[in-house]
């Protein structure tokens, strides 16, 4: 598949233009807003191409794009994308608005292109592994899922994650809509309702960088998260607790295919084996084959409106310090 890059961005540089081409993916060309930035990026990552305009990729005839600019853009850039018959692989939160979110699923629905969100986490052999012993009945009626996802935000993503409102900034933005795609991965549900408490601890500036939460799931399930950019020794875990064991898995809620899991239950305590690969290697190759089959990826659009929308009623929340509706549009 062809491939261009929309935004020169860390993500893309850190992790997917190596996924892209691990899937036998050609990438072919880059837009970036700053060109000087762009073709320094395009040397770096051995890119052929750098577009100053969007419409300077087409051209180049990519099959797809890949759109890791700043949350705010994403929506136009599908868009284009889209009505341009090229397949979306789009980051996470997909927009800043449902109503954005929405049109950026319809968008690709209309023109017949595939259209993913990069939520890498459903992809990791440990989640599937917690999900496997969920499915097979071992952990038994499920009751509680704790998700521990706090961690220290490094200097080097210290800009506008927690300065830039109007770029999708904040934790909850950020790190939360992870956190929904994953329990719905593992429960098969999403929250209907949820109450936060939101906290600008030390480097948000004018936005949370800090937050907890309660997510009342259809099942009665009591789901409870954490998320930070604050806590430098917290570690990330996951917890699944049911009426016949529990699953508790350490440093799992990362880019890294690493974490332990151990199910304890009446018989005592044991560490699962876990064979880990690359989550998102694992993504781009459940892309690939959606596109080949034109069928929808696992992590779709729709999914990405969904995590969305539990990230948006969380903000909420936290700002009218009450129990919010989830509104799935
Ligand atoms: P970056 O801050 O690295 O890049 C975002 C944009 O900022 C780029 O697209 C680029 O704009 C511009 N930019 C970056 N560096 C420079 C520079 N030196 N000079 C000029 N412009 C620059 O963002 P991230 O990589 O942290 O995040 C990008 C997207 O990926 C976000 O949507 C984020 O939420 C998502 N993400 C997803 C993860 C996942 O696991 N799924 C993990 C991390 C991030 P331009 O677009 O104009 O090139």
């Amino acid at each position: 598949m062809r491939w261009a890059l929309i935004g020169a961005s860390n993500m893309a540089q850190e992790w997917m233009i190596e996924a892209i081409r691990s899937q036998g993916g050609e990438i072919i060309g880059l837009y970036s807003g700053n060109i000087e930035h762009g073709r320094q990026f395009c040397e770096r990552n051995g890119i052929p191409a750098c577009a100053d305009t969007l419409d300077n990729l087409l051209p180049l005839k990519p099959d797809a794009v890949y759109i890791s600019s700043t949350n705010e853009k994403h929506q136009a850039q599908v868009e284009w994308a889209a009505e341009h018959g090229l397949h979306v692989y789009c980051e996470k939160p997909l927009a800043l608005t449902l109503d954005s979110a929405l049109a950026m699923v319809d968008v690709c629905e209309k023109n017949g292109v595939i259209m993913a969100t990069n939520h890498h986490l459903r992809h990791a052999a440990l989640h599937r592994k917690i999900k496997q012993c969920i499915d097979d009945g071992i952990v038994g009626q499920i009751l509680s899922v704790r998700v521990m996802h706090a961690v220290y935000l490094p200097e080097s993503l210290q800009s506008w994650r927690v300065k830039d409102k109007a770029a999708g900034g904040g934790v909850i933005l950020d790190i939360a809509v992870h956190n929904a795609d994953l329990v719905a991965f593992l429960l098969g549900e999403y929250p209907v309702s949820v109450s936060t408490h939101a906290a600008s601890r030390k480097l948000g500036v004018g936005l949370e960088d800090d937050s907890m939460s309660i997510w009342t799931m259809p099942t009665g399930v009591a789901v409870y998260t954490h998320e930070s950019f604050v806590t430098p020794f917290a570690g990330t875990a996951l917890e699944v607790h049911g009426s016949k064991g529990s699953i508790v898995a350490s440093n799992c809620l990362t880019q890294k295919p690493v974490g332990e899991v151990v199910l304890s239950n009446e018989s005592g305590s044991k560490a699962l084996t876990i064979e880990h690969h690359n989550l998102y290697h694992a993504a781009v190759s459940d892309f690939c084959k959606a596109v080949e089959a034109n069928t929808q990826p696992a992590c779709d659009g729709v999914a990405g409106v969904k995590s969305l929308s539990v990230a948006l009623s969380m903000l909420q929340a936290a700002e009218l310090h009450q129990e919010v509706e989830v509104f799935y549009g």
